[in-house]
Parts: structure tokens; sequence; C-alpha cells
């Protein structure tokens, strides 16, 4: 297959270029580089099946010839209000690429009868009121609240997804992504993660936010990109959650970093600068993605911390 992939330079984009072009397909990526970064799909430059685009999905685009599959994956999404990539500091152009941009997509995807997939988020479920999270629950999201300039373009794209399959019958898939880890995570984006991984492997304390009781569920790379390539391969319309449905306070996921890489700093617990902006549960029911796409993650947490720490260690100049 022909295969575009916006955001094709940000940590989950590059995985999935990664993955495409290893199961033989051919991949158009694009990106703008305002979150995402070169150095992820550097490695593709001498692959002749890789043709890279430099471009802002929010503006028309224009791809030469059919695409057989669309992925449309340029967003800002860290949540960090001190991060210069976040979606607090790029409010107007994360509700632009979640909107035009997916209006841009799948006028795309119409022209050519590719298959569509939008990039979604458990962030739709807002501060959620039911727990799991399975897709049948609408979510509780504030339109005005802080979080809603991502929160609320991500609606807005899976309503358009539908209203492009409903009106047009375009081929199209929702995937509903939690929590995610690994390699070519941006380390200064000011997530869980990156934030707590650099400060064990520099021996320092871990900032735990509050007391550290809120809860996420955290899913390698690996896993999800296998879980959103079988989305492709199938012909699901209604979105399918994909992540870890291992649930787990930050005060244990830090403890198991601080395991993992031997840090004897300990942890710190810091004032929570998101507080009220801050979801205090978040797990994904995967039911459906088991039963339509026979998958569930196989990496654990621990396993998956030791996965990255090599990237990691290079960028911190380490190893
Ligand atoms: N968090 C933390 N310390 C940090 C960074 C994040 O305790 O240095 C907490 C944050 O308050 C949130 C959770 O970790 O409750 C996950 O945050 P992340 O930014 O990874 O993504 P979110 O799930 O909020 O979208």
């Amino acid at each position: 297959m022909r295969i575009l992939i916006t955001g094709a330079a940000g940590f989950l984009g590059s995985h999935l270029s990664d993955r495409l072009l290893a199961d033989g397909h051919e991949v158009i990526g694009m990106d703008n580089f305002i979150t995402g970064s070169p150095d992820n799909i550097a490695h593709l430059a001498s692959n002749e099946n890789f043709q890279f685009y430099k471009r802002d999905v929010s503006n028309y685009i224009f791809v030469p010839g059919k695409v057989d599959g669309i992925l449309h994956f340029a967003s800002p999404a860290s949540p960090n209000p001190l991060s210069k990539s976040g979606y607090f500091n790029l409010p107007i152009q994360t509700m632009k690429a979640g909107a035009l941009g997916t209006h841009n997509c799948l006028g795309i995807a119409r022209r050519d009868g590719s298959r569509f997939i939008l990039a979604s988020t458990s962030e739709i479920y807002g501060d959620p009121e039911v727990h799991p999270q399975a897709e049948s629950y609408p979510g509780n999201v504030d339109p005005v609240g802080e979080r809603a300039v991502y929160d609320e373009a991500k609606r807005f794209a899976e309503s358009m997804t539908m209203a492009y399959h409903r009106f047009h019958g375009v081929n199209t898939g929702i995937v509903r992504i939690f929590n995610t880890y690994g390699p070519r995570m941006d380390l200064d984006d000011g997530r869980a993660l990156p934030n707590l991984l650099k400060q064990a492997l520099l021996g320092q304390p871990l900032t735990v936010y509050g007391e550290g009781k809120q809860t996420r569920s955290f899913c390698y790379v690996d896993d999800l990109v296998d879980g959103i390539i079988r989305l492709l391969y199938s012909d699901e319309h209604l979105p399918v959650n994909i992540g870890n449905p291992v649930e787990m306070t930050i005060l244990e996921f830090a403890e198991a970093i601080n395991r993992v890489t031997g840090n004897k700093a300990g942890i710190t617990f810091m004032e929570n600068a998101r507080s009220a902006r801050d979801p205090q549960r978040r797990q994904p029911d995967i039911t459906r993605a088991l039963n339509l796409l026979k998958w569930e993650p196989g990496v654990n947490l621990e396993e998956g911390i030791r996965r990255t720490v090599p990237f990691f260690k290079q960028k911190l100049g380490l190893s």
C-alpha cells in the first residue's frame, strides 16, 4: 500500500513509519516540525520507499498520486503548561491540526478511496466519571476548560471523521490512544515518563505532582503501533481504545522507574501545577480491541522502561 502519515516526525508517527516500511509499504511522511523532530526520521532519509514533505496539514495539502491509506497523527499533544511544544502554548495550531488538518486528510481519503485512521485520544473522555473508560462513554469535557483546545479538537475530528464515513462513505477508523511511552519521546515535553526517566538517569529525585495518587495506564509504543496497524488493516469504523489496561498511581510509576534504573535519589512531591486540569483516573477498557482486532499489549512496564533507557541515555549524552 501507499500510505500518507501526517505527524511522521513525531513520536508515534515515526514508529508507525518504521513499522509500515518494515511491512513492505510505501510511506509518504508529512510534518511541519512544530513539535516533531527531524532526528526521529533521519534514519529513513536513504529509504527509497519513504518520501517526506515538510507541510502544515492545516493548510491545503497536495499529495501526488493515489494513496491507499492515511494515518492522521499530526498534532501537538503534550499537556504540560510549561512546555513550549505543549498544546497550552500552541492552542490555535492544536485546534487547526485537529479540525482543518482532519478535514484536509479526509478530502484526500475521499478522492482516493483510501482507508483513513484518525489518531484520537483518551483525553476526549476528559476527567472521566466512569471507570475504566469504554468507547461508549461520551466523556466529561468542559468546552472552555484549559485542556479543551486539545480535547475538543479531537472530539470535532472524530465527528468530522464519522460525517465523512456516513455521508460520503469513506472507509474511516478512529483510534483513541491512551498514555504511551518509548524511545523518541521528546525529553523536554514535560510528560510523566520523559520527566521522571530523565531525572532517574541523572540521579535526581523524581518530581511526583500532588500526592501521586492520580492514576494512568501506560502502554509501550510497539504494542500501541501494533494495535493501530491492526485497525488500519481492518474495516472497523467506530472508535477503538488502544492502550494498556494495567492501571497504577503516578507514585507507583515513579517507584518502578527508580527500581529499573537503580536510582537512589528517591521521590520529591511537588505542588501539582496542573491541579484542576489533571484527570484523576484513566484506564482503557480494551474489550473492543480484543474482540475486533485480536489485540492486547504484551510488554510490561519494567520491560518497556528497560527498552526506553538506551534512547534517553543517548539523548542525555550518557552512553
Ligand atoms: N506527572 C508527575 N510528574 C511529572 C510529570 C507528570 O507527577 O514530572 C503526572 C501528571 O500530573 C499526571 C501524570 O503524571 O497526573 C501523567 O502526566 P502526562 O503529562 O504524562 O500525561 P497526561 O496523562 O496528563 O495527559
